[in-house]
């Protein structure tokens, strides 16, 4: 055995071998698996082995795309078969709201590129004959949809990646991972001490345990899978071709032909956690205990859809477990705070899933950052908050919510609350209606009256419709105060501050007392951050942006830390409020005196409001007259008090974060992951403008940044009013013009105050002209739009700046 590699994969399941595949294909073959016992010795040997690209998020379904086109690439490299069957299946909607999410991924693969189609319930019956389609609406059907041999294909990703240079150590356990001085890294198994310079976790089901190994914690949890063979079928037996795969998330279930019968699985809701205390390590080659009981409903069921399999017998029964995480998306990538660690682990799905993690993780490794915007898949989505107590019941519920419908408004109930500041209780009093967002509960909007307590999930336009109005009218019409917890807060300290800034960040890193907003760079010039930059003097600068992002965000901070600067996550220890609306200069000149309150616009001060202490900067993501109050959180609730009893005389008005989305839209203010995200750069989404080519810092992006100076991009963003009826633009939905596809819709919503649906999304630059009439494909309708270019509010600024 070789005793030095450049990568250590741990696992040889399929994504541990897709890994170790996708690294030679893009050039390291100094490369090794190291497998405990044969390949596939995980869960990856009981999978049924179904593959589809319906995903709800984009650059999964994307990532999905990917993995299934390249099972044909690895049969012919390899000569190998990986048993495919490329059936195609139909996903059914027996309501409304399913139909519709059929509808929006329908309009979301025509620029995907994905060829799936809408169909009728007479042409289901066409395509997979044995479904009864009582009571069905339609369904989507996909033709790349399909199953294959899992064995197979596992080793065809080995073999590849053997030809191409890699070692594969089978019987191989390993025991240690430790960390070297340098941050490479001794692997230690039971055949002898690899010195490896990465680690690759790819260890499945062993996931949890290899991950304690290097001290780590991930969030991921196994759950028991059954899936059930039957005997042969007559009405199977007697048709010429193999029966598409069909999905009936009514029945929670999966549906395709195995020999002359037929494989059905289920994700029942009486669902079971397995080896919650740890997986042992002598499981591996065993199934667990057939168990009817708890897919007695679903059995049930499923006789009612397919008539077909009630007389069937059973051949098999396959019950095995697989890992989740807590959304049920991989966790991919570099482990935020250990260096040359990676993490390939909790792919639910993979082989549907197993190619695209592969080539993203092979990507990221090689040439430091992935193709696309991968945020649903990282690991850095989940901060050092997340803890087994937490995850096992998200994992219990995203597995039982595996076939539900997925609404842009949802807020998942379990483990929650979890983490909360001290304005909970006095939020709640006020009739908060909380949302959930990177484990803090977030206030969607405040109840009063007859509004409704329980914002109930759509597609359309909610039942919050009516409070999100009446808080966006108080901000425009007086003052509307809202917490700042949900920004990620960074202090960043030192001699060198100002010098790491100016390379870190693209933008102006401001003078003492002042403000700048500047985007973060990737080498190739992606967008991975939009900052608030403030310097509170020359050797301290608070910066804000995303609070979902602060692992991913800590994480580039340490890679490129420097000496003689300290980088401080200040995300809950710094909080406040911002309040915003003509009133607010007038509420805060009662709390803390004029000089403060006629700050100019973009300027930050430390300050006294009643007794606590605070940093003020005027700015505000409303596009209105606003202030940013940040205090120590054991000040908050003093805080408050002083602006409440203030705001009263002024007409002071809570709001959420519904009201906040709308508001930012009159002024087409853009956000992180729908607007700004690693899939755009600067140029195309109108942040170059923050950029300081001017300054003579060799800034991170800033080549990938001139060239697109030199050479505009051939996309940009652009604002649409939209003629809606029930529903506005959520996200990727397809903007045609000319009786074609020529862009995507990236966030929308309700302009409240101007009674305005409105959208922002990439057209094609040369074609971005002020009131060019475009159509956006909304659940399935076309509805007429045209570009806007004047804020629909405070178009001069003069409220904001004056
Ligand atoms: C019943 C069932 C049906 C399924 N059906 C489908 C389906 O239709 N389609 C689909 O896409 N997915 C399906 N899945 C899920 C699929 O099986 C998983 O997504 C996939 O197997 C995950 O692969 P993996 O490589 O991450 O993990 P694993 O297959 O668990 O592989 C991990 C490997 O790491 C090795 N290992 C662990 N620790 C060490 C160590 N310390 N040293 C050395 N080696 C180590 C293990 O021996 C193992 O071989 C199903 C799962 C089940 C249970």
């Amino acid at each position: 055995m070789q005793t030095t590699t450049r990568v250590a994969v741990i696992g040889g399941g399929v994504v541990g071998c897709s890994v170790l595949y996708h690294l030679t294909k893009l050039g390291w073959s100094d490369v090794m698996l190291l497998e405990r016992s044969e390949l596939t010795s995980g869960s990856t040997w009981h999978a049924a082995g179904g593959f589809h690209t319906l995903n709800g998020d984009t650059n999964m379904a994307a990532l999905q795309g990917y993995t299934i086109r390249l099972y044909k690439e690895l049969e012919e490299i390899t000569g190998m078969s990986c048993g495919l069957h490329h059936v195609g299946g139909v996903t059914l909607a027996d309501n409304q709201d399913r139909f519709d999410m059929l509808l929006a991924e329908r309009a979301k693969h025509r620029f995907m590129g994905l060829e799936t189609e809408i169909v009728t319930p007479e042409e289901i019956r066409k395509i997979a004959p044995i479904t009864n389609t009582d009571g069905i609406i339609g369904a989507l059907y996909d033709p790349l949809d399909g199953h294959l041999d899992p064995s197979g294909t596992t080793h065809a990703y080995a073999k590849a990646a053997r030809m191409a240079g890699a070692a594969i150590e089978t019987h191989c356990m390993v025991t240690e991972t430790n960390q070297r001085q340098d941050g490479s890294w001794d692997v230690v198994t039971d055949k002898g001490t690899i010195h490896a310079e990465h680690v690759v976790n790819a260890g499945g089901l062993w996931a949890r345990e290899v991950a304690a190994m290097a001290g780590l914690y991930l969030p991921l949890h196994p759950m028991e899978h059954q899936y059930i063979v039957t005997d042969t079928i007559p009405e199977i037996e007697a048709r010429d071709g193999e029966h598409p795969h069909v999905m009936d998330p009514a029945g929670e279930s999966y549906l395709r032909q195995e020999g002359r019968g037929l494989c059905i699985g289920f994700y029942e809701q009486p669902c079971k956690p397995w080896a919650v205390d740890g997986t042992p390590w002598d499981f591996g080659h065993e199934l667990l205990p057939d168990n009817f009981e708890k897919i007695t409903d679903s059995i049930e069921f499923a006789y009612k859809r397919f008539p077909a399999l009630a007389t069937a017998g059973v051949k098999s029964v396959i019950h095995g477990p697989f890992t989740f995480a807590p959304d049920g998306n991989p966790l991919v990538g570099p482990v935020p705070g250990l260096r040359n660690y990676w993490s390939a682990c909790g792919v639910m799905a993979g082989f549907s899933q197993g190619g695209g993690v592969g080539l993203t993780l092979a990507q990221w490794m090689i040439e430091g950052e992935p193709e696309r915007d991968v945020f649903a898949m990282d690991v850095a989505r989940f901060g050092d908050w997340v803890s087994p107590g937490y995850t096992r019941p998200k994992v219990i519920e995203n597995y039982q919510k595996r076939f539900s419908v997925a609404y842009p408004n949802e807020e998942l109930p379990a483990a929650r609350p979890n983490r909360t500041t001290p304005m909970f209780d006095i939020f709640s009093d006020l009739g908060a209606v909380w949302g959930q967002q990177y484990g803090l509960e977030v206030v969607n909007y405040f109840a009063q009256g007859t509004e409704p307590e329980y914002e109930t999930p759509s597609f359309r336009r909610s039942d919050a419709f009516g409070a999100t109005g009446r808080e966006v009218r108080a901000v425009r019409e007086a003052v509307g105060i809202n917490e700042i917890h949900n920004f990620g807060k960074y202090l960043v300290k030192g001699p060198a501050a100002r010098g790491w800034l100016d390379r870190i960040m693209a933008g102006r890193i401001p003078g003492p007392g002042r403000v700048s907003l500047t985007p973060m760079l990737s080498p190739q010039g992606r967008l991975i951050g939009d900052f608030t930059v403030s310097c509170l003097d020359e050797t301290a600068f608070q910066l804000t942006a995303s609070y979902g992002a602060q692992a991913y965000h800590m994480r580039w901070f340490q890679k490129h830390q420097d000496d003689d600067v300290t980088i401080e996550n200040i995300s809950d220890k710094r909080n406040g409020f911002q309040i915003a609306g003509p009133n607010a200069r007038a509420v805060l000149a009662a709390c803390a005196g004029g000089e403060v309150a006629n700050m100019n616009f973009m300027d930050v001060r430390h300050s006294t409001l009643g007794m606590t202490d605070c940093i003020v900067q005027r700015i505000s993501y409303t596009g209105d007259l606003g202030y940013e109050i940040y205090c120590d959180p054991m000040a908050q609730r003093q805080l408050w008090w002083t602006l409440w009893t203030a705001g009263q005389p002024h007409g002071i008005v809570p709001f959420g974060m519904r009201a906040m989305m709308s508001l930012r839209l009159d002024k087409f203010f853009g956000s992180w992951l729908s607007e700004f995200s690693p899939d755009y750069t600067a140029a195309e989404t109108g942040l170059d403008r923050f950029i300081s080519f001017r300054k003579n810092v060799e800034f991170i992006g800033r080549s990938a940044a001139e060239a697109e100076r030199d050479m505009p991009p051939a996309r940009c963003l652009a604002a649409f009013e939209v003629d809606a009826k029930d529903a506005d633009v959520n996200a990727y939905e397809p903007i045609w013009l000319d009786g074609e596809v020529v862009g995507f819709c990236t966030s929308g919503g309700y302009s409240h105050h101007t009674g305005k649906s409105i959208a922002q999304g990439f057209l094609p630059r040369h074609r971005i002209a002020d009131g060019r009439e475009v159509e956006i494909e909304i659940l399935g309708e076309m509805r007429k739009a045209r570009v806007i270019s004047i804020p629909l509010f405070d178009a001069d600024g003069a409220r904001m700046r004056g």
